[in-house]
């Protein structure tokens, strides 16, 4: 099994992507480390449909190969990877540890802002996570649809607030491009990418019952709350992905790609 140790990292490389071997305890930590240490970080996530996006995307695959943690969101990642002869801890879904991570960054006293999603969704999410965790500090939200002319107004914004952690969600990759972009425009220690995770957080968008999540079906509860738009994500993309790992494992593999 290939695995590499980059700058304390350990790490498979599933089709040319290096994910961190960690478990969701361990990513908090690493979170935390993160935002106490002098300098910029980036923290990323992979499921299934990131992974071929980053097949075709050269420079999305970059972004994700730079930055300092990508960690495995979706359970198609996990099941790819056991296919490919990597054992990955199991999936992080934010949706599920957030409330507890947000207890542990409070506990250290750290200050986020939360970025993205529709008008009113991150500040519905920060209130909610306020109103359950007491000395729980989010010092700003703003909404994910500002246009390019008022990225710097949006970024002075963060900027002011001084948060320690910045979580973007955008969705993939338009939220990993962006923080890629403004990485230095932004101060904070921490820019971490969520994707759909305020909807979650707010009770705008439901998940699904437990059983179904815990067992690799999130994306069965997704796709029922919003089939039009992720249809084409999951019964194309999941089955995609998991027939191009078996065919680059076992029928077709790229020279010099293990
Ligand atoms: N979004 C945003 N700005 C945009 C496009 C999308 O803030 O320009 C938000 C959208 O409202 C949703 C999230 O990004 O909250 C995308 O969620 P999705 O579930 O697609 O994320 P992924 O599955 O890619 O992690």
């Amino acid at each position: 099994m290939e695995k590499s140790v980059r700058l304390n990292r350990q790490t498979i490389n599933l089709l040319g992507v290096n994910i961190d071997i960690l478990d969701t305890e361990a990513l908090g930590r690493k979170i935390i480390d993160f935002a106490g240490l002098d300098g910029k970080r980036s923290v990323m996530y992979v499921n299934a449909d990131c992974m071929l996006i980053a097949r075709r995307n050269e420079n999305y695959r970059r972004i994700l190969n730079d930055c300092d943690l990508v960690y495995a969101d979706g359970a198609g990642v996990v099941l790819g990877a056991r296919l490919w002869g990597h054992i990955l801890p199991g999936r992080s879904t934010a949706a599920d540890f957030m409330p507890d991570f947000c207890r542990k960054f409070a506990g250290k006293g750290l200050r986020l802002f939360f970025l993205g999603a529709a008008c009113g969704v991150a500040d519905e999410a920060a209130a909610r996570l306020r109103r359950d965790i007491p000395g729980l500090r989010i010092v700003g939200t703003h909404h994910g649809y500002f246009t390019p002319d008022q990225e710097e107004e949006v970024i002075a914004g963060v900027n002011k607030a001084e948060p320690d952690i910045v979580v973007v969600g955008f969705g993939a990759p338009g939220q990993e491009m962006w923080m890629s972009k403004n990485r230095r425009a932004l101060n904070a220690p921490v820019v971490w990418g969520v994707g759909g995770l305020f909807d979650f957080l707010s009770g705008r968008t439901r998940r699904g019952p437990r059983i179904l999540l815990d067992n690799g079906f999130e994306w069965l509860c997704r796709l029922f709350t919003e089939p039009r738009r992720l249809w084409r994500r999951y019964l194309i993309g999941n089955t995609t992905f998991v027939f191009y790992i078996l065919w680059r494992r076992f029928i077709a593999p790229e020279p010099g790609k293990s």
